[in-house]
């Protein structure tokens, strides 16, 4: 058995006072929903309902009954005018292609991110190998690294203070001294390579 979690119910609840009959999701006139209904295509009209897709298509309803179909796709659903004829476009969402399967590996990775023992997310998952749990807990993106990265006590580093930064300046080979501005003619200021400190002396020889 598996638990519903805290967060959910309110939702749940809901549904039961929206249903007309004793199922939370039944079809429109309270009956069952055959076997074959599509839930994917419940789940990504509800996703899509919500803001979360692949952006929208835009498209042009006279110019398709023109037989020369005008669609655009962008981002967001703002009412836009057809670069052809001026009429207003209609923005359609494009579904994710999310499938039920893939909302157990979403929920394996936040309990992962939540710190949720490997055998909790094995027992919700219902997977009878912990390896097969495993698998999807060591899918991990660049930002799962760092945070882990982050977790590591690494003592701050100390404020340096400014002559000392000044002395490191001179050293250090990345910043060199401005070269000196000559006194004769031949090589002016501006062709001297600003790193390169021999050049400038042998400058001065000729
Ligand atoms: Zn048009």
């Amino acid at each position: 058995m598996i638990p519903i979690a805290e967060p959910l119910k309110p939702f749940l609840r809901e549904a039961l006072l929206a249903s007309r009959s004793v199922l939370v999701f039944p079809a429109a006139d309270g009956s069952m929903r055959p076997r074959d209904t599509p839930l994917q295509d419940v789940l990504r009209r509800a996703l899509a309902r919500a803001g979360l897709v692949n952006g929208y298509d835009h498209g042009c309803r006279r110019c398709k009954a023109n037989g020369t179909p005008h669609v655009e796709h962008h981002d967001d659903a703002a009412r836009r005018h057809c670069s052809t004829c001026g009429m207003k476009l209609w923005p359609k969402p494009v579904h994710r292609p999310i499938r039920f399967h893939d909302l157990r590996a979403t929920t394996a990775t936040l309990l992962a991110r939540a710190g949720a023992p490997l055998v909790v997310a094995q027992r919700i998952l219902r997977h009878s190998d912990p390896r097969l749990t495993a698998n999807v807990y060591s899918r991990v993106d660049l930002g799962d690294l760092r945070e882990g990265l982050n977790r590591i006590g690494i003592p701050a580093m100390p404020k340096l203070a400014t002559a000392n930064l000044r002395t490191r300046r001179r050293l250090s080979p990345w910043c060199p001294r401005r070269p000196q501005r000559r006194k004769r003619g031949g090589v002016t200021p501006q062709t001297i390579s600003m790193r390169s400190k021999t050049y400038v002396s042998r400058g001065d020889r000729i």
